[in-house]
């Protein structure tokens, strides 16, 4: 498992954003602040819905914005 930390993808309200099929996974992903290492999801985040890219959840980018139902420590 990967520790996620804050302004990280998994962390971030647009990782996954458009996959409802994913939903709980990520909510588990933003409680627990853990992530499986193989996993990758699509960022939603306007500009760069449009090239499709693909991120995993310690990656990250200044567009960060904390996800709705992140818990905070
Ligand atoms: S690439 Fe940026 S906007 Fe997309 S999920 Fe990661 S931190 Fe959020």
């Amino acid at each position: 498992m990967l520790h996620v930390h804050e302004g990280q993808c998994g962390l971030c309200a647009h990782f996954g954003e458009h996959d409802f099929n994913h939903e709980n996974r990520l909510v588990q992903i933003r409680t627990s602040k853990e992530a499986p290492e193989q996993l990758i999801e699509e960022c939603g985040h306007p500009r760069h819905a449009s090239l499709h890219l693909v991120v995993t959840p310690i990656s990250g980018c200044d567009g960060f914005e904390p996800a709705p139902n992140a818990q905070v420590h």
